[in-house]
C-alpha cells in the first residue's frame, strides 16, 4: 500500500488583513505581515484543516502538492476556507 503523503502550504492572514476581510474589504495579498505555512508531512486533509482552524484560524486557503523528496511535486488541489473545504482525507 502506498504511503499517503502530501506537502501543503497555507496562507494565514495577519490581524489587519483579517479585519479587512471580515469587513469584506480588499486586503493586500502581498502583505508582508501575513504568512505562509509549509507542512511536509500531511496525510489527512480533514485533520490538517482542523489543525489550521485550531491553531491558525485566520487561514484563507491552502494548496496541496504531491510529496516528492527535495522537489516541488505537482499541485493536486487548492481549498478555500468556508468555500471549498476538503470533504475527504485524500485529494
Ligand atoms: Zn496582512
Amino acid at each position: 500500500m502506498a504511503y499517503l503523503r502530501y506537502r501543503a502550504t497555507a496562507k494565514v492572514l495577519c490581524g489587519e488583513c483579517q479585519k479587512l476581510k471580515e469587513q469584506k474589504r480588499r486586503f493586500d495579498t502581498k502583505c508582508r505581515d501575513c504568512k505562509w505555512l509549509r507542512y511536509e508531512n500531511v496525510n489527512n486533509l480533514l485533520t490538517f484543516r482542523d489543525l489550521l482552524n485550531n491553531k491558525f484560524p485566520n487561514w484563507v486557503f491552502f494548496n496541496v502538492f504531491r510529496y516528492v523528496k527535495g522537489q516541488d511535486g505537482e499541485r493536486l488541489a487548492s481549498y478555500q476556507k468556508g468555500k471549498n473545504e476538503p470533504t475527504s482525507k485524500e485529494v
